[in-house]
This record gives C-alpha cells, sequence and structure tokens, in this order.
C-alpha cells in the first residue's frame, strides 16, 4: 500500500515536471498593415480633440503559441484606400516561415474593414470573433461598417468560425486569450498575450484608437454603443492595473516601439 502511494506521487510529479518542461514558447510580432492620417475631431463625440490631423497606423499581430500560429487582425486589403500602402500580409508572413495555410486560428478584434481585409489567405484557420459582430456580418442587411466583403470564404460554412459570446482562452492555458470589449461594435474583442520575459501585453483593438482616447475615456460618435465603450475601457485600465500588463493601441503609432522592430518579436 505504501509502495503504491509511493509510485502515485512519484508519477504526479513526473507529470508536474512534463508539463513544466513542455510549456510551449509564446512570441508575439507586429505587422505593419497600413499607414496614415485620421482626423480625431471624428473620435471624440465630446469635442475633446481640436486637431484635424493625427498619424494612424495599422497594426496585425503573429502569435507562436509552440508550433501553432495564430494572426490577431488582418489589416487593409492593399491598395483598397489610400492609407492601405501596406504590403501584402502573406509577404510579411513569409519573411517570419509562416505559410497562411498553416495558421491555426485567425482573431479579429472586429469586423471593420481596416482589420479584416485579408482573411482570403488563412484557408485552415478557424476564425475568433465576437458573436455580435458576426451577427452583424450575416445579417440581412448587414450592420453598417461591417466588411461583408472580407468575410465571403468564411461565410455560409464555407470555412470554420466560432462566434464567442464569452471570453475565450485560445490555447487552453491562459497565455493567449480573447477578451471580451464591446462597444466600438457590438461584439468587438481584445487580446491578451502572456509572455514569460516580457508579461502581459494587451493589444486593444479599437476599444481605443489612440492614446488620449484612453487617458480620458474619449468615445468616438461613430461607436456601436456609448457605455460600453466607457465600460470596456475601464476592463482594460483594471487588467493593466492588476497584471502590471502592457497596452498597446494597435491605431497608436506612439505604442509600435512597445514591440521589438519586425521581423523580430517579442517573448
Ligand atoms: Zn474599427
Amino acid at each position: 500500500m505504501q509502495r503504491n502511494l509511493w509510485a502515485l506521487a512519484l508519477a504526479g510529479a513526473m507529470v508536474a515536471t512534463s508539463a513544466f518542461a513542455q510549456a510551449p514558447e509564446v512570441t508575439l510580432t507586429r505587422l505593419a498593415c497600413g499607414d496614415g492620417n485620421n482626423d480625431p475631431r471624428r473620435f471624440s463625440d465630446s469635442f475633446a480633440y481640436k486637431d484635424d490631423k493625427m498619424p494612424f497606423t495599422f497594426s496585425c499581430y503573429v502569435i507562436r503559441h509552440g508550433a501553432d500560429v495564430m494572426v490577431w487582425d488582418t489589416g487593409y486589403l492593399p491598395g483598397s484606400v489610400p492609407n492601405a500602402n501596406n504590403k501584402p500580409i502573406t509577404e510579411l508572413l513569409s519573411q517570419i516561415n509562416v505559410k497562411p495555410d498553416q495558421v491555426k486560428f485567425v482573431g479579429i478584434s472586429h469586423f471593420h474593414a481596416d482589420h479584416t481585409g485579408q482573411l482570403g489567405p488563412f484557408t485552415n484557420a478557424t476564425l475568433l470573433i465576437g458573436k455580435g459582430d458576426w451577427d452583424g456580418v450575416n445579417a440581412q442587411p448587414p450592420m453598417g461598417g461591417a466588411n461583408v466583403a472580407g468575410f465571403k470564404d468564411f461565410m455560409g460554412g464555407g470555412r470554420k468560425v466560432e462566434p464567442l459570446s464569452a471570453d475565450k482562452d485560445v490555447f487552453g492555458d491562459g497565455s493567449v486569450m480573447i477578451l471580451r470589449t464591446p462597444g466600438h461594435t457590438p461584439g468587438h474583442s481584445m487580446l491578451l498575450v502572456r509572455l514569460k520575459e516580457k508579461g502581459p501585453v494587451i493589444l486593444t483593438g479599437d476599444a481605443v484608437h489612440f492614446r488620449e482616447n484612453y487617458t480620458s475615456d474619449g468615445v468616438p460618435g461613430f461607436n456601436y454603443d456609448r457605455a460600453q465603450t466607457i465600460a470596456s475601457i475601464e476592463r482594460i485600465k483594471q487588467i493593466e492595473k492588476n497584471l502590471k500588463a502592457t497596452v498597446i493601441i494597435q491605431h497608436d503609432p506612439r505604442d509600435i516601439g512597445k514591440l521589438p522592430a519586425f521581423p523580430a518579436s517579442a517573448k
């Protein structure tokens, strides 16, 4: 009896050791997915901004989790608008040795065209999207601002889609989590990536568009729901404080330097 208990304890210790040894490395890489200017006055419904021009950037990200690859937001379709001066995402991915068909998950913050312009290449991926946004894409007529054309390969059962009505722990170990932050759109989400060296990183999506939006609770007049937007900004601030997380505002060029320059990645 005693010997059996000892064997059990030993087996348990071995399982724990091997699980630790096999904890997959997680990395985060930023891809440039567009650049230009925007009128900041559009991004406050309380007349907070006076300038009529502010630099905007457009960011896509690659998360590696062991051998698995996830893409977060896909940027503009190159050439589709003046700010869509980005290289095709497939070209950027090839520079970091990722083939589009090996991407397991494509998570998107929301259905706007500057985040969903390049879903096409990810033939084997499961699309992870807030249910409110997925419903908006598929509504008849579609919800205003939904980039329906960008989703066509995934609509009607063409590819795998997982509409999210709650937070999603993507790999089941807490290292990569899609978190509900509605308001900009009904199903808006952000991404939390916990890195071993850098620590937790929040990719905001469009929960906020630039730093001043974040610090002074600025709400764009075109957002879907004002109260939800404020609540989502509050959620980000609480997570930033509790986890001592790095907050990266995806459209703010001042936040590009928070991650290593492409093709390097944060670990
Ligand atoms: Zn947006």
